[in-house]
């Protein structure tokens, strides 16, 4: 690759960022044959949040040939369990359970490790991957786009792409430019999390599954790693955070402490990390591509954490955004309509899972959560979403359908002030 003021280096598709989406898209598209360039302004092997992955993950593992460097590197995730502070329930979703009897768990990876052998793995494909490398501006044209990047010497570097996959992630960088990131008013949370050890890890038949806690105004996460590391974060509505001054490790600290189920767990727990913060997260841009990009992962849209959908969500991106690139490459139109459907497919994958999003906090949700019925299959078509079957079929149709029917009527119920059953008795961990 030339670098400084020099002429531009042509390529087919340029990718901006290395994570998930971005080396997922790179290493499918290299395999196709395609001349790709990958700028990540990190260096990987970093540190990234979003360690709890979903089973539908494994296809795409699979796809690239790396379900056995995932398992290697990770905890095995056979569930999620759900444990509640305001009434001391617990219960647990176990993947097998749920309609998808082919991939039935998944695991919890250190994201510095993952998302390096994504990287390593685009490159060993034949993509040309640069690390230390900043895109600082896109501009669009035909038949080919203008990108600029700097080094980790300062120095300019020029690419002309035929198109441009946007993978920079919770960056943002196409959407910021074309004013187009739509906070999304429904889900204005924000989080804290940070890494221990000796944090008491769930045995037995929960050996492995990730644990949420509910608390009256968001959520924990307890998600186990190798070598005893806990990962621990909270997700908290607006009212959680009003009022409270200090540093991130104070809030953190006061977060923990006002839980009885978390700090339960957490007495022997010594912290390995600082606290991270982040805010105000969910947002879409209007739309994820135009003539000659797309936009894949979190560079398009990001919802709520709380079902670990995020990998998911991006490395289906990846597979999507190379598709699209791909076809447009060959011929516009083309391009076009594949975009459209990934648009369509994304919308809806991230509709599917918004719908619970939206409702954890309610008291039917939680009702509904924390004693979960299977009649009509309800239970199982809920796994099913859980694994990440975030596409829907026809054999989730019904489970899911019913589950959303008795969710409004629960609603009603508690709204008129009905009874509506009683909460089921405590489960062992
Ligand atoms: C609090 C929290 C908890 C989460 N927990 C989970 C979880 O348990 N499970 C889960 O599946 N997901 C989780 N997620 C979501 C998950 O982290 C993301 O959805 C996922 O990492 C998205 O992948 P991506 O490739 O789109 O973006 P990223 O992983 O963010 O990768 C983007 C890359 O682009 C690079 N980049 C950015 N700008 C530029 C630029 N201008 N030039 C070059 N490179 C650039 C960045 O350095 C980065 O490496 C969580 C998110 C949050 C905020």
């Amino acid at each position: 690759m030339k670098s400084g003021g020099g002429a531009a280096e042509e390529c087919d598709i340029l990718v901006v960022g290395g994570g998930p989406a971005g080396s997922t898209a790179a290493a499918l598209l290299a395999e196709r044959g395609r001349d790709v360039v990958l700028l990540e302004k990190d260096s990987h092997p970093r540190f990234h949040i979003g360690e709890s992955l979903l089973p539908r993950n494994t296809a795409i593992f699979d796809r690239l040939g790396l379900r056995d460097q995932v398992a290697a590197m990770g905890v095995h995730k056979p569930g999620a369990e759900f444990v509640s502070d305001a009434t001391g329930q617990q219960v647990r979703y176990a993947f097998a359970d749920g309609l998808d009897k082919v991939f039935t768990s998944s695991w919890q990876v250190p994201r510095a490790a993952f998302d390096d052998l994504l990287f390593r793995t685009a490159a060993a494909r034949g993509t040309r991957v640069a690390e230390q490398t900043r895109v600082t501006e896109v501009r669009f044209g035909a038949p080919r786009a203008q990108v600029t990047a700097l080094g980790a010497d300062g120095a300019p570097r020029h690419f002309a792409p035929r198109y441009v996959l946007d993978a920079s992630g919770r960056d943002t960088l196409l959407a910021n430019r074309l004013g187009s990131k739509q906070a999304n008013k429904r889900n204005t949370t924000a989080a804290l999390f940070a890494h221990y050890h000796g944090v008491e890890r769930r045995g037995g038949e929960l050996e492995g599954f990730i644990s949420i806690h509910l608390v009256e105004d968001g959520w924990f996460w307890l998600i186990p790693l190798p070598d005893d590391v806990m990962s621990v974060g909270f997700v908290g509505n607006q009212a959680a955070f009003k009022g409270h001054r200090g540093t991130p490790e104070q809030l953190f600290a006061t977060r923990l402490a006002a839980s009885p189920s978390v700090s339960a767990r957490m007495r022997g727990a010594k912290a390995i990390s600082g606290v991270t913060s982040t805010g105000n997260f969910s947002y879409a841009a209007d739309s994820c591509w135009g003539e000659g990009y797309a936009m894949i992962g979190d560079s398009f849209a990001f919802i709520d954490p709380v079902f670990s959908s995020g990998v998911l969500l991006a490395m289906s991106a990846g597979e999507m955004g190379a598709e699209v690139a791909d076809a447009w490459l060959n011929d516009p139109a083309l391009g076009r309509a594949r975009a459209r459907r990934m648009e369509r497919d994304l919308r809806h994958a991230m509709g599917r899972i918004s719908w619970l999003i939206y409702r954890i906090n309610t008291p039917a949700l939680r009702h509904l959560f924390m004693a979960p019925s299977n009649k009509l299959r309800m239970r199982d078509g809920l796994v099913s979403l859980l694994a990440g079957n975030l596409r829907g079929s026809r054999d989730t149709m019904l489970p899911v359908l019913a589950f959303k029917g008795v969710y409004h009527l629960m609603s009603l119920a508690l709204r008129l002030g009905l009874p509506v059953g009683a909460p089921p008795p405590r489960q062992a961990a």
